[in-house]
């Protein structure tokens, strides 16, 4: 597709939403001119156009926060685009996964941090100090109990855990049940940690799917 097609402002810029690939998480907004359009496509490593340094800005290029690009979105009326990338590091410069990580308080009016943007993150934030704990043992971590036990201690709760699911699961409510799927997810990502699988083999596996 040309560049052309697009409705662009009267600076030839056109608004471009960068969402999370994996958990379509909201991620920033910025701008294209052609030239930033074109490179994007070409290195599918997303390019901008930033108004105030009035120059073309490979996302990343200083952070090395990149964002690879896996579809570009053109919305009904062409005059905005989405990417959806896979975002290396944090999206935004002020070290948040998101830029979009204040609200307004819809009763109060009031600017509040808002940190819900993707309850996914959760496991990405378990996972990440899983790793960090296999990195730099902690004294007293259960994390690193189970790494110093090995595989067949991982495995063995992974089983433990599973049977406990099946248990709350049969008794009323979902209380139980949610228990110990969170006790199920925690020791599977002490597992892939293990046998060095990241969320990203596992969501990229599930993508495949659908
Ligand atoms: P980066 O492209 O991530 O290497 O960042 C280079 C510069 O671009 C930063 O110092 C910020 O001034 C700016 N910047 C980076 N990410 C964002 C963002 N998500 N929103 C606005 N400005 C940004
Ligand atoms: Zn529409
Ligand atoms: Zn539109
Ligand atoms: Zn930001």
């Amino acid at each position: 597709m040309d560049f052309s097609v697009l409705k662009t402002d009267a600076q030839g810029l056109i608004p471009v939403v960068a969402q999370d690939y994996y958990t379509n998480q909201v991620l920033m907004v910025a701008f294209m001119n052609e030239e930033a359009f074109k490179r994007t496509l070409e290195t599918k490593q997303a390019t901008y156009y930033s108004r105030s340094r009035e120059s073309l800005w490979l996302k990343g290029e200083t952070s090395g926060h990149f964002q690879e690009v896996k579809q570009v979105l053109v919305d009904c009326d062409n005059d905005t685009l989405v990417l959806k990338v896979i975002q290396k590091g944090p999206a935004c410069h002020t070290g948040e996964q998101s830029c979009f990580h204040r609200a307004i308080d819809m009763e109060t009016g009031e600017l509040v941090e808002f940190k819900g943007g993707d309850s996914a993150d959760v496991l990405k934030d378990v996972y990440n100090v899983i790793v960090d704990r296999k990195i730099n043992p902690k004294e007293g971590s259960y994390t690193n109990y189970l790494f110093d036990k090995g595989i067949d201690k991982i495995l063995k709760k992974v089983g433990e855990e599973t049977a406990e699911i099946i248990i709350g699961a049969k008794n009323p409510g979902k209380e139980e049940m949610v228990y110990e799927i969170a006790d199920l997810f925690y020791h599977l990502m002490v597992l892939m940690v293990e046998k060095e699988a990241s969320l990203e083999d596992i969501y990229k596996e599930l993508d495949k799917r659908r």
